[in-house]
C-alpha cells in the first residue's frame, strides 16, 4: 500500500511515512496510490473490529493485523459509549451520529485516540523519537492532549491563544497531569500561534533535533479512522443515506467520500457539507472559485476555517489525479489570492455527490432552540448548522444521518445564549476538571517556543 502526493512532486511512502510525514515534502496532501475495496461492516460487528479491518487496509503490510485489533481496541476503550458512534433519532428519517462520547467530547478523539496508538507504535519499531506540536482554537489539543497523555515515545507541545479559548476547551487541554504533555499559552490570537509551528517546521536544523512532527486535519491517519463511522452507521441504517456533515477543513466528509471510494457505503455517496458564514468550502462548490476572505466569529468557531485544507484531496480525484493541475491550482491561489478550479474539474466535482452551503449565525442559535424544544436534547452550535442543513433540504427517499460533532456542553455559553439552559459537564469530566490546570505563558514569538520545546522534551534514549 503506497502513498501518493496531490502535487505529483514527492516520492510514493508507505503507511508510516505518510503518517508521521503529514505533509508531503511537495507541499501536498498524501493519498493512497488506489483505494482498497474494504468488505461492508456487520451491523454486529464491534466498532472497534471494523476499525482495525478498514485501518489494516489503509495500512497494508506496515502493520500486523492482530497489532492494528489491539491498538483499535486500547484507543475506543476510552469511550463512554461502547457503540463509539450511536445513532439517534431526531424525527422520521433523520439520525444524529454521536460522535462526542470520547475523552474530550468533540469528534476529533475518534481519529486522535488511535493516532496517538499508531504513533507510539510506529514510533516503538523503528526507534524514533518525535516532538509533535499543535496549534489549536480549541478540540484539536484538548483531543490530542486526551491521546498522547503518556505516550512513550512523543512528546507533545500545544499551543494556544492565551485568553482567547473557551474555559472548558482550555481545561480539556491543561489538566491531564502528563509529564509528555506541555502546555504554551501564547500572548497573541490563533493565526499567531500556526505561523509560528509554520516557522518551526521551515526551520530544518530545528525540525530535525527535536524530530518536529504534526497531527493537523491533513494526516492521512486521521481521514482513515473517520471512515469507520460511515461504515458503521451504513450497517446499522441499511439502504441509501444522506450524511449531513458540520464541515470545516472537510476532513470529515472527505472520509465519507473514501468510505464510498471502498465500497463501505450502499447505493452511492451523498453528503451535504454545512458551513458557517466562513463560506469557503461552500464558495468553492457553487462557483469554482478559490479566494482568500478574513475568518469572522460564529457560534460553531471549530468551523471558523478561512481554506478547508481537506478539499485538495477531492480536487485531485476530481482533476482525474493530475498532480501538475492541482500544484498550478495552489500556486496561483498562493501567488494572487484567489484561483478558479480547471473546467473538468468543476464538471466532475459536479457529479460526485458532494455539495456545501452556509447557514448564518442567527439559524445556528435558532436551530438549537428549536432542536431544544422539539426534542429535549441540547446539541452543540456546529451539529445545530448540520440539523438546520438537513431541515432545509427534507428527503422522503432516504434517511438523512447528520454528524453530531461536539457534546452541547462543551460550548455552555452558546447553549445558555440560544436555550437558556445550562449544559452541565457529564459525570467523567470531573476528576479530570478537579486537577489544577499547567500551562507556560509565553511571548508570540518562535524563539520562545524553541526553547519551551528544547528544554521539555524527553532526551533520546
Ligand atoms: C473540527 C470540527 C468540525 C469540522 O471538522 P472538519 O473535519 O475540519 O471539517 C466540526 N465540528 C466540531 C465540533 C469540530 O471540532
Amino acid at each position: 500500500m503506497k502513498y501518493v502526493s496531490t502535487r505529483g512532486q514527492a516520492a510514493p511512502v508507505d503507511f508510516v511515512g505518510a503518517c508521521l510525514a503529514g505533509l508531503a515534502p511537495d507541499g501536498g496532501l498524501y493519498v493512497p496510490e488506489s483505494y482498497p475495496r474494504i468488505d461492508p461492516a456487520r451491523a454486529d460487528e464491534p466498532y472497534a473490529h471494523v476499525a482495525a479491518r478498514i485501518l489494516s487496509a489503509f495500512a497494508g503490510d506496515a502493520i500486523p493485523e492482530a497489532d492494528m485489533l489491539a491498538m483499535c481496541e486500547r484507543a475506543y476503550a476510552s469511550f463512554s459509549h461502547h457503540s463509539v458512534a450511536p445513532l439517534t433519532q431526531a424525527g422520521p428519517g433523520l439520525w444524529l451520529m454521536e460522535l462526542h462520547h470520547g475523552p474530550t467530547l468533540a469528534f476529533k478523539d475518534v481519529a486522535m485516540q488511535i493516532i496517538a496508538q499508531l504513533y507510539d507504535y510506529m514510533l516503538g519499531k523503528t526507534g524514533r523519537r518525535l516532538s509533535i506540536v499543535c496549534a489549536t482554537s480549541g478540540d484539536t489539543g484538548g483531543a490530542a492532549a486526551a491521546a498522547f497523555a503518556g505516550a512513550k515515545h512523543a512528546d507533545l507541545f500545544i499551543l494556544h491563544p492565551h485568553a482567547r479559548i473557551s474555559p472548558v476547551q482550555r481545561l480539556f487541554m491543561t489538566t491531564t497531569g502528563a509529564s509528555n504533555v506541555t502546555n504554551l499559552a501564547l500572548d497573541g490570537d490563533f493565526d499567531d500561534c500556526q505561523a509560528i509551528v509554520k516557522s518551526l517546521f521551515a526551520d530544518k536544523a530545528f525540525a530535525d533535533k527535536v524530530g518536529l512532527s504534526g497531527v493537523n486535519s491533513i494526516n492521512w491517519a486521521r481521514i482513515a479512522a473517520q471512515t469507520v463511522y460511515y461504515a458503521t452507521a451504513q450497517a446499522a441504517l441499511g439502504g441509501k443515506l444522506r450524511f449531513v456533515v458540520p464541515s470545516g477543513n472537510m476532513g470529515d466528509a472527505l472520509a465519507g467520500y473514501v468510505a464510498a471510494r471502498c465500497g463501505l457505503l450502499a447505493g452511492g455517496l451523498e453528503i451535504a457539507c454545512a458551513v458557517n458564514e466562513n463560506d469557503a468550502l461552500a464558495r468553492l462548490f457553487n462557483t469554482g472559485i478559490m479566494s482568500r476572505a478574513a475568518a469572522v466569529a460564529t457560534p460553531s468557531p471549530a468551523m471558523d476555517i478561512s481554506v478547508p485544507s481537506n478539499f485538495e484531496r477531492l480536487l485531485f480525484e476530481a482533476t482525474g489525479r493530475d498532480g501538475d493541475a492541482v500544484r498550478g491550482v495552489y500556486d496561483q491561489y498562493r501567488q494572487a489570492g484567489e484561483a478558479g478550479l480547471p473546467d473538468t474539474a468543476r464538471g466532475r466535482l459536479d457529479c460526485v455527490g458532494i455539495s456545501a452551503s452556509t447557514v448564518s449565525n442567527g439559524e445556528t442559535l435558532a436551530e438549537m432552540a428549536r432542536f431544544e424544544s422539539e426534542t429535549g436534547w441540547l446539541i452543540c452550535p456546529h451539529t445545530a448548522v448540520g440539523t438546520y442543513q438537513a431541515r432545509q433540504t427534507p428527503r422522503s427517499d432516504v434517511n438523512t444521518v447528520v454528524l453530531a460533532t461536539a457534546a452541547a456542553a462543551k460550548f455552555p455559553e452558546t447553549v445558555k445564549q440560544a436555550t437558556g439552559l445550562d449544559a452541565p459537564l457529564p459525570h467523567r469530566c470531573g476528576a479530570l476538571l478537579a486537577r489544577g490546570e499547567v500551562f507556560e505563558r509565553l511571548p508570540a514569538e518562535p524563539s520562545a517556543v524553541r526553547a519551551a520545546i528544547e528544554s521539555k522534551r524527553r532526551a533520546v534514549s
